[in-house]
């Protein structure tokens, strides 16, 4: 009787399937018990959408002593931005010109003690930052944001984007 928290689970469950009350555990390998699997799995029409290579960030973390924020993506990468080059990479049209794409933003008038006051997520596909500055238009894609780490090795993919040759002998 005290361990039967997922049999009672299961047999309010059941009851909704299979009208009379189940009394206690469904034997596995039943239709019933195939049923019951069935509807205790999440909805998956969530998850059906097409799988997409762009990581997006699963920790957004901000670093004040280092003056950094710090993005740990959901493929395990983790990509440290400057807050002051952040800003100086704001894309909002007041930063950049829309059409031809000229910066329009002195990255030497970012003063050295920005930072930002609050990160929001947009949706699905972008952080907004509102600076201490008073800026608060920019929206950072995921992708712009995975473009402007500096680490290491995203430095050198970008460094060198072609595959290496296959000429190997
Ligand atoms: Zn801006
Ligand atoms: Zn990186």
């Amino acid at each position: 009787m005290g361990a039967g928290g997922p049999s009672v689970h299961v047999a309010r469950r059941a009851r909704s399937l299979d009208g009379p009350t189940v009394p206690g555990v469904v034997e596995p390998g039943t239709p019933l018990s195939h049923a019951l699997t069935l509807e205790a799995q999440p909805p998956t029409l969530v998850y059906v959408m097409p799988r997409t290579p762009m990581p997006v960030p699963a920790a957004i973390e901000q670093e004040a002593p280092r003056r950094e924020l710090v993005v740990t993506w959901t493929d395990g990468h983790a990509s440290r931005y400057p807050y002051r080059a952040l800003r100086q990479h704001c894309p909002c049209a007041v930063c950049v010109h829309e059409w031809t794409g000229a910066r329009i933003l002195d990255p030497e008038r970012v003063s050295a003690d920005i930072h930002p006051i609050e990160v929001a997520r947009v949706g699905a596909y972008a952080l907004r930052f509102t600076w201490s500055d008073g800026h608060t238009t920019g929206i950072y894609t995921f992708a712009m944001l995975r473009g402007l780490c500096g680490c290491e090795e995203c430095t050198r993919k970008r460094a060198a984007p072609a595959p290496p040759p296959s000429a190997t002998e």
